[in-house]
């Protein structure tokens, strides 16, 4: 029988085994700098004229590898593929497509430190946040077989005795999934995975920014076996490659992860019917946040502190889900600024690959001078705690920056900055906390830091978030654990890694006999 998923345990890179594994790992991943990786377009290998470039965000020099870059032609040609493979593997039991993800995860649980490797250097990913990244792929490829599985086992329905009744999920068609960089290979895994066992092909375009990894993804995808056509691999860029994919009669449905601006526009694009297109197209939007963390008066404040650091710097600040507000009650203020600045100052900040850092890079130049252009907004809109430079020329560092007296209705306070930019907010009550928390046009991922019952019990029902936590960080989300998603502007909340995800990727199927 199959075993209860269990979430992948994190790697112990302490025990100097493990440790040894990873830096050897890195230097592997460092020689593979002249690899030059394909398209797949019905289980051909494809070549073109250009080629994208990754590069090492720790060390602007330094080329992690080359992928061919695609084009709208590809995309086309692409789909087309992909609605031909459609009209078998969509016939597959349930079962049988779960095992293809059973296969991938065990391909990738002996990649582990490769693909981990892989992210250091290509996403400027810490050892360990590199590894959580591995490890939320395999919980995916496990997760969404056992609920494929769950999905084609006999629907409950109301009985009457003059009809045999059943209620099938079938999948809907061609699907184009287009990826962010900053999970590279989680959220790319479960975004295609998710799809695919729920019977549907897919067109895969991945971020131009870390296409190595998505490239080994579908080494691990050839590897476990799933038959040519079921995922093309158009790597290229979203004004050509997405748009194509976006636009396209054939394409049934759009599941899509990155900035509010990109998904509204899919989102629009979607909604008009081409000629040739005999459905409505299904858009799964998963997009920006504007994270709150909020400390009442009652809070174990050293706790909190570490928390919000934690959840605001690591990664660079850049997770959908990373705080960047702290909104903290006035009688703890001063204290929490305290914590907040001892903590802060002692992050090191370093090349990923280097072993000790906790904070690396943000991911390119336009990152880079994206989040120094907010900071110097902030100049004018709080008071500069710390940081507020960068921190090293060799790579696109950033300081952890903390502005602090910041007003609910700043722009640092309103828009998604995605860096290492933290801003504090003072509220007078706990309701006012809230009310400030949900003043932004987001709602994905909030804290709330209180030993109260009565104030947890407040956030419970009015903190609107699609993903609430109390007295821990805001970030790091599991795999079956925290369903994931976020509301209003945070998309559509389509509760990743939940027991709902896959319905959304089916349509339902009544079929009633008579008896
Ligand atoms: P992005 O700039 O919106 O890009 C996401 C993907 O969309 C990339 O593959 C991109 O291709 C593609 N794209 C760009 N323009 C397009 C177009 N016109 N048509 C179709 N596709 C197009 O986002 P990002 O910078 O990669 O990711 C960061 C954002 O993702 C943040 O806002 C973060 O909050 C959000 N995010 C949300 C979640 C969540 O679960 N809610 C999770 C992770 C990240 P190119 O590479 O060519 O630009």
């Amino acid at each position: 029988m199959l075993p209860e998923f269990r979430n992948e345990p994190f790697s112990q890179f302490s025990h100097p085994d493990v440790r040894a594994q990873m830096i050897a790992a890195i230097e592997a991943v460092k020689r593979e700098q002249d690899n030059k990786y394909p398209l797949y377009i019905d289980g051909e290998a494809i070549t073109t004229e250009k080629l994208i470039e990754s590069i090492n965000p720790s060390r602007k020099e330094e080329i992690v590898g080359r992928v061919y870059e695609g084009t709208a032609e590809h995309a086309q040609r692409a789909i087309a593929g992909a609605a031909r493979a459609f009209t078998w593997w969509s016939k597959k039991s349930f079962a049988e497509r779960a095992r293809y993800l059973f296969k991938a995860a065990a391909i990738m649980r002996r990649r582990k430190f490769e693909l981990s490797a892989t992210m250091v250097l290509e996403a400027g990913k810490t050892w360990a946040e590199a590894d959580a990244d591995t490890a939320e792929a395999i919980d995916f490829l496990e997760f969404y077989a056992r609920e494929a599985i769950r999905l084609g086992e006999p629907q409950p329905l109301t009985r009457i005795r003059e009809e045999d009744n059943e209620l099938y999920y079938i999948p809907l068609g061609v699907g184009a999934i287009i990826t962010p960089w900053n999970f590279p290979l989680a959220i790319l895994t479960g975004m295609t995975t998710s799809a695919i066992v729920a019977g549907n092909t897919v067109v895969l375009k991945p971020a131009m920014q870390t296409p190595v990894i998505a490239a080994k993804f579908m080494e691990v995808m050839k590897e476990a076996g799933v038959p040519a056509g079921v995922i093309q691999f158009v790597p290229g860029a979203g004004e050509t490659v997405g748009e194509a994919l976006v636009d396209h009669p054939q394409t049934r449905f759009i599941s899509f992860t990155g900035s509010r601006r990109i998904g509204c526009r899919i989102y629009e694009r979607a909604a008009k019917v081409q000629p040739g297109q005999i459905w409505l197209k299904r858009v799964i939007a998963e997009m920006g946040g504007k994270d709150a963390i909020v400390v009442d008066e009652h809070a174990d404040l050293d706790d909190a502190a570490r928390q919000i650091v934690a959840s605001a710097f690591h990664f660079a600040g850049q997770k959908c889900s990373a705080c960047s507000r702290a909104i903290l009650h006035e009688s703890i203020y001063d204290e929490m600024v305290e914590r907040l600045l001892a903590i802060t100052k002692d992050l090191r900040v370093g090349e990923a690959e280097n072993a000790d850092s906790q904070v690396g890079p943000v991911i390119d130049e336009g990152a880079f001078q994206k989040v120094m252009s907010y900071i110097e907004i902030g100049q004018g809109e709080g008071t500069l705690l710390c940081g507020g430079k960068p921190a090293s020329e060799h790579g696109y560092f950033i300081e952890p920056t903390i502005f602090g007296d910041v007003q609910p209705t700043a722009r640092i306070a309103q828009e998604e900055i995605f860096g290492p930019v933290l801003a504090l907010i003072k509220a007078g009550s706990f309701e006012e906390a809230i009310d400030i928390a949900n003043g932004t046009d987001y709602g994905l991922t909030g804290s709330v830091f209180s030993r109260d019952r009565d104030h947890l019990e407040y956030a419970r029902v009015n903190f609107q978030v699609g993903n609430l936590y109390f007295n821990r960080k805001s970030t790091g989300a599991l795999v079956g654990v925290h369903p994931f998603g976020g509301f209003n502007m945070s998309g559509t909340d389509s509760k990743a890694g939940g027991r709902d995800y896959l319905l959304q990727f089916t349509q339902a199927k009544a079929v009633s006999e008579r008896l």
